[in-house]
């Protein structure tokens, strides 16, 4: 019997079209371990033909020239019409990488909410006036950038698009998105949503295919692109940043984490272990935030650990379209058999599986190790899944050394119930975002990205306005 797999096309130029060549891709639901769609396979002339749509778009097109009202009022309409679609949205995302489907509706309305944030940031933004002592006054002027490229992983496929297309679109500027090729559906029906809400032509282009010597290197290389905005393993990024050199374009990146969790010994202990379960096995521990590294003061050691594996034991695996499943498998099968490679070689570094190993599938377990060597891979590497190392500590200079030890620096939580620990530590943890209590929990003005291997700028509120734009100084004789 064959079947029809559905199509999604590369969108270029306010249309939905297959590759130049015609070259096609399948993508793969992780649970069942088949095809479920098919995709646009692009080439370079495909991202060449998104950069001149978008080119074209920028320079004699209406949308840097309409106005921030206007253009916030079309992307208020794009968030809406999210929402409304947000079945098939979310449905796309568990689909190509198996995250839970309700988590996949929690990332549907974050994006959404990017949108309307962005658009409504961009209209409310002011612009320093400086009076100077020589009677004149200079002021700044927020031009849009031109042509933005968008380079997207595959562990928060929509969520972490419209982090970057809403504010680049809400300061007037052209996009140019690829999305992962492990998840490339989600990105055709947002654009698709764009062009019904009523954007114009050629200002969300999105096109599908692979990174290296294929569609990312021809977008990270092309002269004619303005601004480049990578999410990404540290390797791709240290990639894309030289290719970018080769023609000045400035780049945001936001790598990978090895990201530690301290839990004090006056942490609300409930409180604690819930927030760190989710920060190692929420979207089966596939996120750079994930606290991976998780320190616990010595004398809570026991009690802390029999919570939290009785935590990480009671998690609903399954079917990730099954309402009630909270624990999916990973993503591919050669990320599975990467983190794979991690969990065969525990014992031979002298460590301990206290819970998890690898399951049924593609899945990997909620997996506890204890036991193992601090230089060990698996507490220096980023695995990228639901492992997590557990390791006490006993005083918090101690903590704070281990901490900073990694490359990385993109976030950390703390769990103290005393207020100075808390503001003590957060300053000397050399990271770019601090969770004191909690995780995950964003407010899109904060800056967002990492230091050392964790990336290169920040983005959010004002820091998104400046990557995203031209600020211009005026300065006029009074
Ligand atoms: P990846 O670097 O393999 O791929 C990311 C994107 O880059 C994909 O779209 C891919 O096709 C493209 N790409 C690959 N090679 C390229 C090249 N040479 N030129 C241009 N584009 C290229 O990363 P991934 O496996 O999709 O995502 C997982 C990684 O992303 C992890 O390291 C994770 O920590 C990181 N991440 C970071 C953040 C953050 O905010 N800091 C958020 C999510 C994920």
């Amino acid at each position: 019997m064959t079947t029809t797999l559905e199509f999604f096309g590369h969108v270029i130029g306010g249309v939905e079209v297959p590759s130049l060549d015609g070259a096609r891709f399948d993508t793969v639901n992780p649970w069942t371990r088949q095809a479920w769609a098919e995709v646009a396979l692009g080439s370079r002339a495909d991202a060449e033909a998104a950069v001149t749509a978008a080119r074209q778009a920028f320079d004699e097109g209406p949308w840097p020239r309409m106005g921030y009202g206007e253009r916030q009022r079309l992307l208020h309409r794009l968030a809406a019409a999210m929402e409304d679609n947000a079945d098939e949205l979310a449905a796309a995302d568990s689909r190509d990488m198996g995250k839970p489907l309700n988590q996949c509706h929690h990332d549907v309305a974050r994006a959404a909410m990017n949108f309307r944030f962005f658009a409504d940031h961009a209209k409310m933004a002011t612009a320093e006036a400086l009076p100077m002592d020589t009677g004149h006054h200079a002021y700044t002027r927020f031009e849009a950038a031109g042509v933005v490229v968008a380079i997207a992983p595959w562990n928060f496929p929509l969520m972490l698009e419209s982090w970057k297309v809403a504010p680049a679109l809400a300061w007037g500027n052209t996009v140019v998105l690829k999305p992962a090729e492990d998840t490339p559906t989600s990105a055709t029906i947002m654009a698709r949503l764009a062009l019904e809400a009523g954007l114009p032509p050629g200002v969300l282009n999105v096109v599908h295919g692979y990174g290296a010597d294929s569609v990312g290197a021809a977008l990270t290389e092309d002269p004619r692109v303005d601004r480049i905005t990578f999410t990404g393993e540290t390797g791709t990024g240290k990639i894309i940043s030289r290719a970018a050199s080769a023609n000045l374009t400035p780049v945001s990146l936001e790598l990978g984490g090895k990201n530690c969790n301290i839990v004090f010994a006056d942490a609300e202990l409930d409180n604690a272990v819930h927030w760190s379960i989710q920060s190692i096995f929420r979207n089966a521990g596939q996120i750079c935030l994930s606290g991976s590294r998780l320190f616990v003061e010595r004398p809570i050691l026991d009690a802390f650990l029999e919570k939290f594996v009785a935590s990480a034991e009671a998690m609903r695996i399954g079917d990730p379209l099954n309402t009630e499943t909270d624990f999916g498998p990973l993503a591919s099968e050669e990320h599975f058999h990467k983190v794979k490679g991690y969990i065969d070689t525990v014992e031979q570094w002298g460590g301990r599986i206290l819970s998890g190993g690898v399951g049924e599938g593609w899945q990997v377990k909620p997996t506890v190790l204890v036991d193992m060597p601090l230089d060990s891979p698996h507490v220096t590497e980023e695995i990228f899944g639901p492992v997590v190392i557990i390791h006490p500590f006993d005083t918090e200079d101690e903590v704070i050394a281990l901490a900073n030890e990694s490359d990385y620096g993109l976030d950390a939580q703390v769990f103290t119930e005393n207020l100075h620990t808390a503001h003590r530590v957060s300053a000397r943890l050399q990271v770019g975002t601090v969770w004191v209590n909690c995780f995950f929990i964003r407010d899109l003005r904060a800056p967002f990205g990492g230091v050392g291997s964790s990336g290169v700028g920040r983005e959010g509120g004002n820091f998104s306005r400046e990557f995203f734009t031209e600020p211009k100084a005026v300065v006029m004789q009074i």
